[in-house]
């Protein structure tokens, strides 16, 4: 069976390394010149460390990545809750940080292995089913014939629009930022902290590896919205982004299937974007070999859609100024303060999501 992957993020090659892993030998390409050397996503769930072990990327991930030991909530300066990320039930512990051009790099790695290389600077232009097959246009020029397509090409995905996939959701008007720095001392080196304002703005560190943080806040400047003072040594990379929530209606038409960013896209809150999308890659990549296609895009529509549900949840308690939105906060650290319980079930529920 000839199959495509369009796109080389995390989504294509988690799909491309279980397809071959599974006897297919499937084309990847991708558009840009090379490798990417963006962070974006820091967080690796142990759903994904699971997905990702039968090929032996877990193993590199692990040991290149940080295990993340707890979570730190501040109000302002003071430290009002602290938990354990750690479950017991899931194949890691806690969950892992890295920098996704590491985790990519180290994905191509395992699939180079395997035998197949991704092959830059080519891009999808156009893409039409036909009888018994799909027709894919490469950099506006050659064409070729494949029996199925994965568009893995990320949040404006070509493969979606040729497919006339709806993508309906919302983009929210403010502006978030990022950096990447190195730091010593505060914030903490293993743990994920999360500052919330009086003034309604949140900013979040997460460990990225020995002296080095992601700094994430829903204003302009990633580094001044802490209202401590941060240890900075080196700023590696710092910009704005602005989120938006959107799914795609249908993950299938055809012989064509979304995956990842491609078929939904959230906030960062509660770092689940590119778990998603591994999610959804290794699950289409296990049903195009046992020729089982029909019920993908239900099931991972669902699955999806249950995270982005919580995730908005999430964002909303978190960045939300009503009274409503400060009530629960408060209540949920007050509870977790009084009782063990919901502190490990929190850290628990973090770490299973
Ligand atoms: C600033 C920022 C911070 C983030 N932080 C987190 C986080 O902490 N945790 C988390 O889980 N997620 C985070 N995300 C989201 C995460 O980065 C994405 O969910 C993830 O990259 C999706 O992977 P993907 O493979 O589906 O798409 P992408 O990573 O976007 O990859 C798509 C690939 O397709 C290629 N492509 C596009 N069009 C074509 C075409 N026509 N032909 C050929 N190739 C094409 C692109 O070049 C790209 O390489 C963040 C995102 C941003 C922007």
């Amino acid at each position: 069976m000839k199959v495509l992957v369009v796109g080389a993020g995390p989504t294509g090659l988690t799909a491309a390394i279980e397809l071959t892993r599974l006897g297919l030998s499937p084309r990847i390409i991708d558009r840009r010149d090379s490798a990417s050397t963006l962070s974006r996503a820091v967080g690796i769930t142990s759903r994904s460390l699971e997905l990702l072990s039968k090929s032996g990327v877990s193993e590199k991930l692990i040991a290149e990545g940080i295990a993340v030991q707890a979570a730190c909530i501040y109000l302002d300066t003071r430290l009002a809750l602290e938990f354990p990320l750690h479950s017991d039930r899931t194949y890691f512990p806690t969950i892992l940080g890295l920098p996704q051009d590491r985790t990519e790099s180290l994905m191509a790695q395992v699939l180079s292995g395997m035998g197949v290389e991704v092959e830059y600077q080519k891009e999808l232009t156009f893409l039409t089913e036909s009888e018994g097959g799909v027709v894919a246009q490469f950099n506006a020029g050659e064409e070729e014939r494949f029996d199925l397509v994965i568009g893995a090409d990320g949040i404006h995905s070509t493969v979606r629009e040729a497919a006339g996939i709806n993508y309906p959701g919302f983009d929210l008007e403010e502006e978030w930022s990022i950096a990447d720095v190195d730091t010593d001392g505060w914030p903490p080196k293993r743990k994920f902290t999360l500052v919330k304002m009086e003034s309604g703005v949140v900013a979040v560190a997460v460990p990225l590896g020995e002296g080095r943080h992601r700094l994430v806040a829903s204003c302009d400047d990633a580094i001044g919205a802490f209202p401590m003072a941060l240890d900075i040594k080196r700023v590696r990379r710092q910009g704005t982004f602005n989120i938006s929530v959107r799914q795609a209606e249908t993950y299938s038409k055809g012989r064509i299937h979304l995956a990842g960013d491609a078929a939904h896209c959230h906030s960062p809150v509660g770092g689940r974007g590119m778990n998603l999308g591994i999610a959804d890659a290794a699950e289409l990549a296990a049903r195009v070999v046992a020729g089982r296609l029909t019920g993908y895009s239900e099931l991972r529509h669902r699955e999806d859609k249950k995270v982005i549900n919580v995730t908005e949840h999430g964002r909303k308690i978190v960045t939300g100024q009503s009274l409503k939105a400060r009530f629960e906060f408060r209540a949920l650290i007050a509870a977790a303060n009084s009782l063990p319980t919901v502190r490990r079930k929190l850290g628990q529920f973090a770490v299973e999501l």
